[in-house]
């Protein structure tokens, strides 16, 4: 299989990482192919399983609901029929076991043909890796994902935010975090109030105050790495997984069973279609987690 140019390779990236009709997620593609991508960028062109399989678990317990984990092909297999990966020796046997790989000395690298435009050429390398973060990962959690990888990245082009979305839904919530309650105030960057959405604008979320929350920066962050969710019955559940990510675990479990603060009208009250979703695509957790001691 060959590539003419950057383009065509941008293009069946794009392609092979993309969303499902339902708005379901499929992260460990677009994961797996920013982990491959920075390993390259800092000169590992061939990755053996048994030295990697380790981070690259922590890597998709962090930024991967656990019921995607659960529908989830291994990505270091399956890039293979895609034409962009390679494995050094042919795999017969399914399902392959993280054991059969360690063993069997497997290790996986660029397809030849992939890795001749990729190989040294940092700006590609760059603009793959802002196109699957922009396409599968909310803006909130980049810098996390970035840091985590040691992603190679041009300062992003500040995108334009949705002002009227943004205003609409604080307006709605009183400029209150539903959440922690906190307001934002004039002039203190640290009050700073965010609309975020329930359901992603990458799975089809509306701009609609519905589909908005008010939250603070640390809730708004905490929301949309899935250490907590809202259900329909508008109670906030901290997830069960609730480690990886710098939080204090004091602060994040007391809020577990709370009610969120509801909007100054009933008419805003966010749809249950797109709670449902957020709970089971980006919450770490189950719905068990209701009835869990803390
Ligand atoms: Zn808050």
């Amino acid at each position: 299989m060959a590539y003419r140019d950057d383009l065509e390779l941008r293009k069946l990236i794009h392609h092979l990482a993309k969303w499902r009709r339902n708005g379901k997620r499929l992260p460990h593609k677009p994961l797996f192919i920013l982990f491959a991508l920075s390993q390259l960028h800092h000169g590992n062109k061939q990755l053996i399983y048994s030295e990697i399989h380790v981070q690259l678990k922590s890597l998709m317990s962090k930024f991967c609901p656990s019921k995607a984990s659960a529908r989830g092909v291994h990505p270091f297999i399956s890039l293979v029929s895609d034409g962009i990966w390679q494995l050094n020796i042919v795999l017969r046997n399914k399902p392959y076991t993280d054991n059969q790989l360690i063993e069997n000395g497997v290790a996986g690298a660029f397809h030849p043909n992939v890795l001749l435009l990729l190989d040294g050429n940092t700006s590609l390398i760059e603009s793959i890796v802002e196109e699957v973060l922009q396409c599968h990962f909310p803006v909130c959690i980049h810098e996390d994902l970035q840091k985590e990888l040691g992603l190679p990245r041009t300062p992003p082009v500040k995108r334009l935010t949705n002002v009227d979305f943004h205003n609409r839904v604080l307006k709605a919530y009183d400029y209150r975090c539903v959440i922690c309650d906190v307001q934002e105030q004039p002039d203190n960057i640290l009050t700073r109030i965010y609309a975020s959405h329930i359901q992603w604008l990458q799975a089809g979320g509306p701009d609609s105050e519905e589909n908005g929350l008010a939250l603070c920066l640390l809730h708004h962050k905490w929301y949309n790495c899935g250490l907590l969710t809202i259900t329909p019955e508008r109670q906030i559940i901290v997830s069960q997984e609730a480690g990886g990510i710098p939080h204090d675990n004091d602060e994040l479990r007391k809020l577990h069973g709370l009610a969120m603060r509801l909007p100054n009208h009933p008419v805003y009250l966010p749809y249950a279609e797109y709670l449902n979703w957020h709970l089971r695509e980006v919450f770490r957790g189950t719905v068990k987690a209701k009835r869990m001691v803390l």
